[in-house]
């Protein structure tokens, strides 16, 4: 028998892919968890966190009550024990079907409709689906980091377009065609936006699916934030022009009934032509589903119900505090030497602000701004460098207001504290 200083001294062959640390280095939670650290456990205060897209611990944020009774029936009636199809029950992807065609000119099948852990397991098989060697897709910027980060684990290229913040965060058309190549296959969009609270006018999206049409590429459309709008646009679905070009929705309940940890969602193809079908796009999203695990049973078990009985009053009641705390913000970084907001947010849970720095004392760039800011005053934003975008921060508006009010002062303290005398 070898001596324990023997196994250890051994040279083993096996190593961690390091692709993952590249990765997993570019997440919001990776970049909270450094402010985090950052925090002065001396300070008596609360901390304020304003850079998260999770309000669910809030008492204001609580779901729907419809909705948490649906998971205790579908628990109890004892019929969803058992493993699910890995494309998802077919009566929950009939469920997601009916309630998205509500929004559209044509009616979703259930075939349209693939079930997933969460939108992020749907960003994670759509990109495996699309990473053929060689091939690219475009990215918005600033853009929701998860795409970068999973488009290296999944060994896909990728490319970036502008979004245009005087230009209420639209896309820039031009940039997307002389960006696009004969290796490009897709171009990525958020809708209602993170990080920018963008919410896009029937006929941007519009000529966003004719862009897609004269290169010959797909849109996916991140639709996470579906419905969650409080400004002057409705929610269109991109699905709409899924007759123009081929379109597929990301989306799931995470954010609209703020139950981020169920884990459910969805991809769905809004082609009425068919064209992911004839070039094999269908067949490969159910081919890596087949590889991968599918969510959870109860909670499909419950989704019919969730739809059917989750009350009006409840999706008012959000977007109405979404709308009184995105107010607030605006209004009050108007007042903070160093900050512009350019674009009011108009939906999703956050707003993007400039930062001024010729203005503020002691500061080097977003990263430094934000570490600073947890140090003196306790309070976490999202830096612009997880973002993509330099000497911007993302401060997240969907908390208790009662926070909000102190976070933002705060914030104005410290950018006071930091002013150019
Ligand atoms: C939160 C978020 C996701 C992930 O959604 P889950 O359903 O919680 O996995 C995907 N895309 C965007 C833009 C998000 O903000």
């Amino acid at each position: 028998m070898e001596t324990e200083s023997g196994i250890s001294s051994r040279k083993w062959r096996f190593k961690g892919n390091e692709i993952s640390m590249r990765s997993s280095a570019l997440t919001v939670r990776s970049a909270l968890n450094m402010l985090m650290g950052n925090l002065d456990p001396n300070d008596q205060r609360p901390s304020i966190q304003l850079g998260h897209g999770d309000p669910s611990a809030f008492p204001s944020f609580r779901t729907a009550p419809e909705a948490e009774i649906a998971i205790c029936d579908a628990l109890l009636s004892a019929e969803y024990n058992g493993y699910s199809p890995n494309i998802g029950r077919l009566h929950a992807r009939k469920a997601v079907a009916e309630h998205l065609s509500h929004d559209l000119p044509y009616k979703l099948s259930p075939d349209d409709v693939f079930l997933t852990s969460g939108c992020t397991h749907a960003i994670e098989i759509i990109l495996d689906v699309l990473a053929c060697p060689s091939a690219n897709i475009l990215l918005p910027k600033p853009c929701y980091p998860y795409y970068e980060a999973r488009a290296i684990a999944s060994n896909i290229q990728f490319r970036y377009f502008d979004l245009l913040p005087e230009r209420d965060w639209e896309v820039d058309l031009g940039a997307v065609e002389a960006l696009a190549d004969q290796t490009t296959v897709a171009m990525i969009i958020t809708n209602p936006g993170n990080p920018c609270g963008n919410v896009y006018k029937f006929e941007h999206l519009k000529k966003v699916a004719e862009t897609a049409r004269k290169l010959g590429i797909l849109v996916i459309s991140d639709e996470v934030y579906y419905h969650l709008t409080f400004g002057s646009n409705p929610f269109v679905p991109m699905g709409v022009f899924g007759s123009i070009a081929p379109v597929i929705t990301l989306g799931s309940i995470s954010k609209r009934w703020v139950v981020p940890g169920w884990r459910l969602g969805w991809i769905v193809t809004n082609d009425p032509n068919n064209l992911l079908k004839k070039y094999g796009i269908v067949d490969s999203i159910i081919g890596f589903l087949n590889v991968s695990a599918e969510p959870t049973s109860f909670i499909q078990g419950a989704l019919t119900q969730i739809f059917e009985k989750t009350k009006v009053d409840f999706f008012t009641k959000i977007n109405d505090l979404l709308r009184e705390n995105a107010d607030f913000c605006f209004s009050k970084i108007k007042e903070i030497p160093g900050m512009t907001c350019p674009s009011k947010p108009e939906g999703a849970l956050f707003a993007m602000v400039r930062l001024n720095l010729s203005v503020l004392e002691n500061i080097e760039d977003d990263v430094d701004f934000c570490l600073k800011l947890a140090k003196e005053e306790s309070v976490i934003v999202l830096p612009g460098a997880t973002l993509g975008v330099k000497n911007w921060i993302r401060v997240t508006f969907a908390i208790e207001p009662s926070s909000l009010h102190d976070g933002i002062n705060r914030i104005k303290v410290f950018c006071e504290n930091h002013s150019k005398k």
